[in-house]
């Protein structure tokens, strides 16, 4: 199971996490593609943070709501892919409830199933999908095997970090980076990376 404030440490560390990172994938943004993601991802956690402010979330359905609609607002590709994702994952719990691990499981299953319906990425493609795939699996595996909460997570987080330092090595095929093609080899897709530290913040806040 998942700790009573689950879903606000959650959307807490997607701030700290998204917020701190900016800059550097901002910059990853601008030797892969247009270098706006920085900037995306900034204005994002501003309208989540007013969203917050002005309607104080109770629950993790509502901590994931306030995150899922700031995305919906932001331009760029990572906006609504983000937003479509937050939202499937604000979609884990009932009403009132914190979800249980399977549950958020499923969701970021959800998630990524919406991703890659309205981007068309598949793995290998060098985009947030490269991440979200291998956590996803490690997650479903270790509920399967009823492993802790704590664990699931960090192996899930741990998926999602090698997978996105490997994008450095492929070639997009999808998004802004396919357009610079090679230009891009060696260079981490900031979607990829961006997406690890979501996971990341999903395992901090059960520690
Ligand atoms: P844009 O490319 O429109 O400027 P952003 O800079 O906000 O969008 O986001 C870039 C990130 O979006 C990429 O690093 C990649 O991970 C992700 N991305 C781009 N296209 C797709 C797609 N078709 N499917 C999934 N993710 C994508
Ligand atoms: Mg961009
Ligand atoms: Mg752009």
């Amino acid at each position: 199971t998942l700790p009573d404030d689950f879903g606000r440490d959650f959307i807490r560390g997607v701030h700290e996490h998204l917020g701190g990172a900016a800059d550097a994938l901002g910059d990853l943004d601008r030797r892969s593609g247009d270098g706006d993601f920085g900037a995306n991802i900034r204005t994002a956690l501003k309208l989540a943070a007013e969203n917050i402010e002005a309607d104080a979330p109770s629950t993790y359905r509502q901590w994931g709501s306030a995150m899922y609609m700031a995305w919906l607002g932001v331009g760029g590709t990572s906006g609504p892919l983000f937003g479509m994702f937050f939202r499937d994952l604000a979609k884990a719990a009932d009403d009132q409830a914190e979800p249980t691990l399977a549950q958020f499981a499923e969701a970021l299953a959800a998630g990524q199933a919406t991703i890659q319906k309205y981007g068309e990425a598949k793995v290998g493609d060098k985009t947030m999908v490269d991440a979200l795939d291998p956590a996803v699996a490690a997650l479903r595996s270790a509920v399967e095997s009823s492993t802790s909460a704590g664990e699931a997570l960090a192996a899930a987080e741990k998926a999602a970090v090698e997978a996105a330092r490997a994008t450095a090595e492929t070639t997009a095929r999808r998004g802004r980076a396919s357009y610079v093609g090679d230009a891009a080899k060696g260079v981490i897709d900031p979607g990829a990376a961006a997406m690890a530290l979501v996971i990341g913040a999903a395992r901090a806040a059960v520690d």
